[in-house]
């Protein structure tokens, strides 16, 4: 085996991010461990990979200390929809602060290199627009969202402690809203939602009046942003926005949907949710300069596959994460 190849842990490794990884690491040849507790997630997403030699998958949950002997983790293990965010407050906070000192714990010892799905949600409701990372946010401490919020704060200061106290070698990226296959078609986040409603041809559900925005980035285009800044020299440690600035407001990315989808489908109209973010961009500028990186893939063209892969799925194989519903 020649020395490039790697033992890479993925937490969350059977999610809709996670499942993504694990393919282009084991696709890679690297020797894949894929650590999840299948909250938000089914085997499906990783079950064509149980063959492969290179590849392991282990039931398990991040707020318990895992040991392994490894050289690169990718912490992903987080619910990251807001109805099941929100299901269970507390066990989300323990899931991002628990999880990120055993995992930290676990490169530390090792020495292996360490990664952090962060999120835009450190910014909160931003007040300025574009978001860089030198933004510090405007986050409501004790709203629904701060579980989610709070907990990755924590987690990306629990980040730069290991570093700066222990050595620890990091990476941490600040995801914007990201869509594709092996979503769950129960996850509830918006593109999910708005597709499987087209598809089957139930009411779209618009919270708020649809003015609210996102910028939506295409999986392919992420991931090849997560092994970018993995693979960059060490000095680049982040935080690194990955996201694609453009942007949508809900009730464009509802239309077009509806469009591409040949729907019937009517738009109805919902409360919106407390604490909803009114905007949200991704300033790229560091992205750009330190890892060459930038989507390539146009808002139209993901949710074409997104909608194709929705369509090839057997709903009756889904079991929904929870049966919380957004306040
Ligand atoms: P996902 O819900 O599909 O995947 C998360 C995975 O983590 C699931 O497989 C789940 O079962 C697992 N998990 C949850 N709690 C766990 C625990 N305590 N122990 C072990 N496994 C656990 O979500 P995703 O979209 O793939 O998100 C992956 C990561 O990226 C998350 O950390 C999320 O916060 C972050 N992120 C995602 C987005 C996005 O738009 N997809 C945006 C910002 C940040
Ligand atoms: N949203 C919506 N209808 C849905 C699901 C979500 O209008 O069925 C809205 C939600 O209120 C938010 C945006 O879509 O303004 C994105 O929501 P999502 O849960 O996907 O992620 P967020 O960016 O809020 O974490």
């Amino acid at each position: 085996m020649s020395t490039h190849l790697k033992r890479i842990l993925i937490t969350g490794g059977a999610g809709f991010l996670g499942s993504h990884l694990c393919q282009r690491m084991v696709d890679a040849g690297h020797d894949v461990i894929c650590l999840d507790n299948f909250f938000t997630s089914q085997k499906s997403n990783i079950v064509h990979l149980l063959d492969r030699p290179n590849f392991e998958l282990v039931r398990h949950d991040v707020t318990q200390p895992f040991m392994a002997e490894v050289d690169e983790i990718y912490n992903l293990a987080c619910p990251a929809s807001p109805v099941h965010y929100q299901y269970n407050a507390i066990k989300t906070v323990k899931t991002s602060v628990m999880g990120a000192i055993n995992m930290l714990g676990l490169a530390k010892r090792t020495k292996a290199k360490i990664f952090q799905a962060s999120t835009s949600e450190v910014y909160g409701d931003p007040e300025i627009h574009p978001q860089p990372e030198s933004y510090r946010g405007s986050v409501n401490p004790i709203g629904l969202r701060a579980c989610y919020d709070e907990g990755k704060r924590c987690a990306e200061t629990l980040f730069f402690d290991y570093h700066r106290q222990n050595g620890v070698n990091i990476r941490v990226v600040r995801i914007f809203n990201t869509y594709g296959p092996h979503m769950h078609p129960y996850d509830g986040r918006v593109v999910s939602n708005f597709i499987i409603q087209a598809i089957s041809g139930q009411d779209i559900t618009i919270y708020g009046d649809g003015s609210q925005t996102r910028s939506f980035c295409y999986v392919d285009d992420l991931i090849n942003g997560f092994i970018k800044l993995m693979d960059a020299p060490d000095d680049v440690t982040g935080p690194v926005n990955i996201g694609n600035p453009g942007e949508f407001t809900i009730k464009q990315l509802a239309e077009m949907v509806i469009e591409m989808t040949g729907s019937k489908s009517k738009l109805i109209y919902k409360p919106l949710p407390k604490d909803d973010p009114t905007q949200r961009k991704p300033d790229i500028t560091i992205a750009q300069d330190k890892l060459g990186w930038e989507p390539k893939i146009p808002l139209a063209e993901g949710l074409a596959k997104t909608i194709e892969y929705f369509k090839s799925i057997n709903l009756a194989d889904y079991r929904k994460p929870t049966d919380h519903q957004v306040q």
